[in-house]
């Protein structure tokens, strides 16, 4: 499939990403802006503490934000990115319909959840048959029954994945809400799909020995993998050696919001702390100046 090339590519397009996006499409440099606005941690809430606007809401903050971005020049496709490679001179994307995209430079502005099920037996059983990452702890389950829970990107990359890997592969959804092509991988692949399901109990007393769902059918798996929403940051960006704290959950930046790879930068409730609307434009405002000029000062790419 045939690539397309931008200077600057923002994963993410809640408030970090947009403000990302407006400073740096008013630089005159290409602007792809990828993710999808209903997937912000804004987008269901009443904001009420941000400076100029008394009260309103998340989703139509979203809104005004990507016409401004749009009217500068700025280009979105709604869709999550599953796989990001590196090169001397630029980045690599796969997006979650199979579309390739090349960019010089990029910002990443994709938040911070992990979500979690909130069912009987997933806190006790993290790190004993529970995971949130196949990418990170799918090798564990060489040869073992197991089910991925969730009906987006990253669930359904997940359980291919795991084809590759663990015995039998569930895939747990009340949805399947991912592009044709990977529905279509789904549909191909070995992967039994149990839609329109919820997951009532994960089972287990030491570890995780089975998977209770909401028609009454019980699943005898030993992995049980949540994945909620979009592919993580520590799946994405952590294979091109991009620098984390000590815990592993947030990217570490300098003051321009560089990370330690040249050429990607970080913004939002990604770097940590507080997690706000206020920080999460600084950083993106701060991030897409400086993400223009990298891509103007390593020649900008051809379009
Ligand atoms: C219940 C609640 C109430 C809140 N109330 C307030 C408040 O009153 N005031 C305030 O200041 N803050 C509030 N916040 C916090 C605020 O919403 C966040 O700080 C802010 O949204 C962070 O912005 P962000 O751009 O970093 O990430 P997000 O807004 O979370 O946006 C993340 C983006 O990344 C995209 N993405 C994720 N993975 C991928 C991928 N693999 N590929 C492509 N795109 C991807 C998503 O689709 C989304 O577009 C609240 C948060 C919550 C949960």
């Amino acid at each position: 499939m045939e690539s397309r090339n931008y200077d600057v590519v923002i994963l993410g397009s809640g408030p970090a990403g947009l403000q990302a996006a407006i400073h740096a499409a008013r630089r005159k440099v290409s602007v792809l802006v990828l993710g999808k606005k209903d997937q912000s941690s804004m987008y269901h809430h009443h904001i009420e503490n941000y400076a100029f606007l008394f009260k309103t809401t998340g989703d139509e903050m979203l809104k005004v934000g990507m016409q401004q971005a749009e009217s500068f020049g700025a280009e979105f496709m709604e869709e999550d990115i599953l796989k990001i490679t590196s090169n001397e001179s630029s980045f690599e994307f796969v997006a979650e319909s199979g579309s390739r995209i090349v960019a010089r430079t990029f910002i990443i502005a994709t938040g911070t959840n992990r979500k979690r099920l909130g069912v009987p037996g997933e806190k006790t059983l993290i790190g004993k048959g529970v995971s949130y990452c196949v990418d990170c702890d799918g090798n564990f389950y060489r040869g073992e029954d197991v089910a991925v829970i969730g009906g987006q990107s990253a669930a359904v990359d997940g359980a291919l994945i795991m084809t590759g890997i663990a015995g039998q592969v569930h895939l747990v959804c009340d949805a399947l809400l991912v592009p044709e092509p990977l529905a279509r991988r789904l549909s191909e692949s070995t992967v039994h799909v149990h839609q329109g399901v919820e997951v009532r109990e994960i089972a287990g007393k030491d570890r995780v020995d089975g998977l209770v769902l909401s028609d009454g059918t019980e699943l005898p798996v030993t992995g049980v993998f949540v994945e909620l929403g979009a592919k993580g940051l520590l799946e994405l960006a952590g294979s091109l050696g991009v620098q984390f704290d000590d815990e592993m959950k947030h990217v570490q930046t300098d003051k321009k919001q560089a990370t330690n790879i040249p050429g990607i930068y970080a913004a939002g409730d990604i770097c940590g702390p507080p997690w706000q609307l206020a920080k999460a434009v600084g950083e993106g405002c701060v991030a897409g100046i400086e993400a223009a000029a990298y891509a103007k000062r390593h020649h900008p790419i051809d379009t």
